[in-house]
């Protein structure tokens, strides 16, 4: 009569076993899903590329469009930062206009930076100014984003802008699970203590 304690006993150590890892990783949020790099991936990175995309050296006027801050932590899965890696956005203008030699450079706007880049430090955290993205022919708004991390494969993805329009029927923001969007979506948000007018946008960014 002593097997039917100890396989009870058993069966709930297994249970506990079994619970443990799936709580924790309920916990923790999946990584960041990859997207395409697309075709204006900047093949210029000489003179201003720094992280103001909104102030372009040499031009007297700024950037149209909505002045956005975009904040957030590279992270590793464990939430540990992942200090010294790179990241790298790049966007289309307020026209519509990426700063690519493919794209129509006699439309561009010349305050616009086009793309920008860091080296994060111990604590992961990046930050850029630039813009609202929006909307051009076949793509509802998005950022680009690249990082590369130190022992890790490069991870490529676009962020996208909650309650767009265009979401519901843009091809890329839709072969993402509902999950996976939630990694990408950014929720603008009025930012009077950071700058008058702007926006600020946080989205960390996690690297399986
Ligand atoms: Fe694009």
């Amino acid at each position: 009569m002593q097997t039917t304690p100890r396989l009870i006993g058993r069966r709930h150590l297994s249970a506990a076993l079994l619970a443990l890892p799936a709580c924790a990783a309920a916990q923790l949020p999946g990584a960041t899903p990859r997207q395409t790099t697309g075709p204006f991936y900047p093949t210029d990175w000489s003179g201003d590329a720094d992280t103001d995309l909104v102030r372009m050296t040499g031009e007297a006027a700024q950037a149209q469009g909505v002045v956005t801050h975009l904040r957030g932590r590279l992270l590793a899965l464990d939430g540990t930062p992942l200090a010294g890696a790179r990241i790298e956005i790049w966007q289309c203008d307020a026209r519509g206009v990426y700063r690519h030699p493919r794209d129509r450079a006699a439309l561009r706007d010349p305050g616009f930076q086009g793309r920008g880049r860091m080296v994060v430090g111990p604590d992961g955290g990046f930050a850029f100014r630039t813009i609202r993205p929006v909307t051009y022919p076949g793509r509802t708004p998005h950022i680009h984003v690249l990082v590369d991390a130190p022992g890790r494969p490069e991870l490529v993805t676009q962020l996208y802008v909650e309650g767009e329009p265009g979401n519901a029927s843009d091809v890329l923001f839709n072969r993402l699970a509902p999950a996976a969007r939630e990694m990408v979506l950014l929720r603008p948000q009025p930012a009077e203590r950071i700058e008058p007018g702007a926006l600020l946008a946080e989205r960390n960014i996690i690297l399986g």
